[in-house]
């Protein structure tokens, strides 16, 4: 196992200092959004083989019902979030882009009645394997935005050795304090979370990774923590972005270097958001489906912005209406924060299980979009996290020449934007990254076919 300077701990090595622009929404209790009229649940919101519908139109359906599921292993099962009735399942459109595969389903009256999972008396008397199976009929994914099954993730091949778990409570992206108010309004549900995912992963070793700009949640861990004997270390860290990505906080977190290639547990170590460890607490303990998560709506294009807490398929209108609406018609919306998230044009696209903010900038806010050619500063060079090249790896992409793209590393790239962020000559780095990782995997595909 790679080990990195244990003095480098506590950060990692380069990244970014973006401005935070937390405070508009950190210090505000969040609130429950009424439930919405109508929701748009797309068959897919996780890494994985796509879903088949289990309604059809006219359907009466209950929230938490099992309404799309898989028989794939790398998959995971979504719920109806509102009662109600199915009224479509067809393309509609989605905040990726494009239209796509959802359930529209409107709501009939006040109703709310749930459809609960089985569960077991008591968690801690319940088997691994029981455990996991709810998980995974929850319909749990990561929800820092990578929305990985999160049943999978806690069934590590036993060639993997793993000895830590990491609760990432970094949330780096500026704008961002869902995680943060969650670590300060349900503490305790998070860390029975974290109790119940360690249980499943076999291992008592677990580190509450947490950015010290949040010092209110630092402290309040910490103290229910002792308070419940909990054993697990909570960890502050300096702030940088992207300390958030993963192999970010196992560098800062544990000092050990994920492989190029690999994966965490390829180092012993599996990482969970706050949200997901909110969501293990939900099924388990209380049998409720993933069907709802808190948000952030925020930016300066916000009248109040805050965090929600929204049933999964509410439209961002719906989500940005409740926060007093746009102040402005020219702003600009994304979906998660400026650095990765994804800028929106059509407010209408549902919010999904991994919708962690709405944010919301006036367009005199936004990084000037003129391009200059590259002065070959190496600022790029010296903020990617991930050691890369990225002004080379662009203009490989941009010049089509694939191979060395993927000669230079381009899918070790975690696409951070840390290199956009920094560079004085406005090119669109990441976006000709991508545009190099689909290009390699097309051409590899093409091999493997002629083969
Ligand atoms: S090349 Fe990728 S990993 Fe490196 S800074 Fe740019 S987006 Fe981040
Ligand atoms: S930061 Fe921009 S201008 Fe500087 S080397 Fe990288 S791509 Fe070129």
């Amino acid at each position: 196992m790679s080990e990195m300077s244990v003095s480098a701990a506590n950060t990692f090595h380069r990244g970014v200092h973006p401005d935070e622009f937390k405070a508009m929404s950190s210090g505000i209790r969040s609130r429950e959004l009424p439930l919405p009229e109508e929701v748009f649940i797309p068959l897919q919101q996780h890494i994985g083989a796509p879903c088949e519908a289990l309604v059809q139109k006219g359907d009466t359906v209950k929230t938490g019902q099992k309404i799309a599921d898989s028989q794939a292993f790398v998959s995971s099962p979504v719920h109806a979030s509102i009662t109600g009735v199915v009224r479509a399942v067809a393309a509609f459109p989605h905040p990726l882009g494009g239209r796509v595969p959802m359930i529209h389903i409107v709501r009939e009256g006040e109703a709310d009645e749930w459809e609960l999972l089985e569960r077991p008396e008591s968690w801690e008397a319940a088997s691994v394997e029981t455990l996991k199976h709810i998980v995974r009929e929850a319909g749990i994914v990561g929800l820092g935005g990578a929305a990985f099954p999160t049943h999978v993730k806690m069934s590590p091949p036993e060639d993997k050795h793993v000895d830590h778990f990491i609760l990432n409570g970094c949330e780096c992206e500026p704008f961002l304090t869902c995680d943060h108010r969650s670590m300060l309004e349900e503490t305790d549900n998070i860390l029975t979370g974290m109790s119940i995912i360690m249980k499943m992963l076999k291992i008592d070793k677990g580190i509450i990774g947490i950015e010290n700009n949040k010092q209110d949640a630092v402290d309040v861990m910490q103290s229910r923590v002792d308070a419940l004997q909990l054993g697990f270390k909570v960890q502050p860290l300096k702030v940088k972005y992207p300390q958030g990505a993963e192999k970010m906080l196992i560098a800062a977190a544990l000092g050990r270097k994920v492989p190029t290639g690999g994966l965490p547990m390829d180092v012993g170590v599996v990482v969970n958001n706050i949200a997901t460890a909110q969501a293990v607490y939900n099924a388990v303990v209380n049998g409720k489906p993933l069907i709802q998560r808190m948000l952030t709506v925020a930016g300066d294009a916000v009248a109040e912005p805050g965090n929600l807490t929204v049933r999964v398929g509410t439209s961002f209108k719906t989500c940005i209406d409740a926060c007093g609406g746009l102040k402005s018609e020219t702003a600009e919306v994304f979906m998660g924060g400026p650095m990765m998230g994804l800028s929106q044009y059509d407010l209408n696209v549902p919010t999904l299980k991994a919708t962690s903010g709405i944010v919301c900038l006036e367009s005199s806010q936004l990084k000037k979009v003129k391009q200059y050619p590259c002065i070959q500063c190496g600022r790029c060079v010296g903020a990617c996290p991930m050691n890369l090249v990225p002004t080379r790896l662009a203009r490989f992409a941009e010049t089509a020449q694939y191979d060395a793209c993927n000669e230079w590393g381009v899918f070790n790239c975690v696409e951070c934007g840390s290199c956009a962020f920094v560079c004085p000559s406005g090119i669109p780095l990441v976006q000709w990254i991508r545009v190099g990782k689909v290009k390699v995997t097309e051409k590899q595909n093409k091999v493997k076919a002629e083969a």
